[in-house]
């Protein structure tokens, strides 16, 4: 499972870099990078899902 971000569709919001800066940043944009997209075990991905969950565009996702 990894980490996926469609730069399309970001608002620049910044709520993913707010919760998950080791995971995510901002370029001089504002559109989402991904710093580590890999998710390596339940427990990550549970932290995750919630970052996801709080995108405001569904710019982010976890994809198999
Ligand atoms: S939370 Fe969503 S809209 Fe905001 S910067 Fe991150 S990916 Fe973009």
């Amino acid at each position: 499972m990894r980490i996926t971000a469609d730069t399309h569709r970001c608002l620049g919001a910044g709520q993913c870099v707010l919760s998950a800066p080791d995971r995510f940043d901002q370029s001089e944009e504002g559109t989402v990078l991904v710093l580590d997209a890999r998710v390596a075990d339940e427990a990550q991905e549970r932290r995750l899902r919630d970052v996801v969950a709080l995108c405001p565009s569904q710019a982010i996702a976890l994809e198999d």
